[in-house]
């Protein structure tokens, strides 16, 4: 069963159709990018599967469940941004320990689920300190924090790497998908950057003007791309 599922989804904003028609499925587990140029679509996509905008039209589904109407936070998603402010006053435990406080999540628990995200990024050393103290990295590292130790079936992420200077992003894509191995949840992720989805995806959505141009494996979208508008934004030679 797919584990999130686009419908014949549309999304209007002020009568202008930004999502016509996308129906997909997302598979359990998987590594999924949405990718596309600025403006067509994509943080919407993942917007509606978090409950921030509802469909206009279409259904989506986590799991077996219509999501439609359904609050976000009682959503089994976790989300990245790319602006992932962290509290500077808290100390790196407390902004990851935040979300689930909340939640009203008993104190060992929280603590449990804190020590383990930090093990799985390789924070444990640096749990008391304040963002301030910390590299943009490292920061980044928390933001995934706050975003693991919320359990989730879904894990949704919103250009995370944007921020970061180019080294540092080529390092964190590759952190990204050793977290993916690790942690084993469906990823949906955002990018406008093709090379960055032709590494990190199993399977590539190409979005164009709120329409799936093409579904695919990285080699399926390079070897048979469905259009001139894939063939030239994979950078495909045919
Ligand atoms: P992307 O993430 O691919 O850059 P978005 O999904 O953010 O694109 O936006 C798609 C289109 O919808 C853009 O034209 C954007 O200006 C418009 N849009 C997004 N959110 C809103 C909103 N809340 N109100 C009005 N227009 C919006
Ligand atoms: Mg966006």
């Amino acid at each position: 069963m797919a584990q999130v599922r686009f419908n014949h989804v549309y999304k209007t904003f002020n009568k202008v159709e930004v999502v016509h028609d996308i129906s997909l499925d997302i598979e359990d587990k998987e590594f999924l990018v949405l990718v596309g140029p600025s403006g067509c679509g994509k943080s919407t996509c993942l917007r509606m599967i978090a409950g921030l905008e509802e469909p206009t039209d279409g259904e989506i589904y986590i799991g077996d469940r219509i999501v439609n109407g359904v609050d976000p936070k009682d959503r089994d998603i976790a989300m990245v941004f790319q602006n992932y402010a962290l509290y500077p006053h808290m100390t790196v435990f407390d902004n990851m320990a935040f979300g689930l406080k909340l939640r009203h999540f008993p104190k060992d628990q929280i603590k449990k689920r804190v020590e383990d995200a930090a093990e799985i990024l390789g924070l444990q050393q640096l749990l008391k300190r304040k963002p301030k103290e910390l590299s943009g990295g490292q920061r980044q590292r928390v933001a995934l924090g706050r975003a693991i130790v919320r359990e989730a079936q879904v894990f949704l992420m919103d250009e995370p790497l944007s921020n970061l200077d180019a080294k540092l992003r080529v390092a964190t894509r590759a952190e990204i998908i050793k977290l993916h191995q690790r942690i084993q949840t469906t990823f949906i992720y955002v990018t406008h950057d093709q090379v960055e989805a032709m590494t990190m995806g199993d399977r590539i959505a190409v979005l164009n003007g709120g329409v799936i141009q093409q579904l695919g494996s990285p080699q399926e979208l390079y070897d048979h791309p469905a259009n001139m508008f894939v063939a030239g934004f994979i950078g495909s030679p045919s």
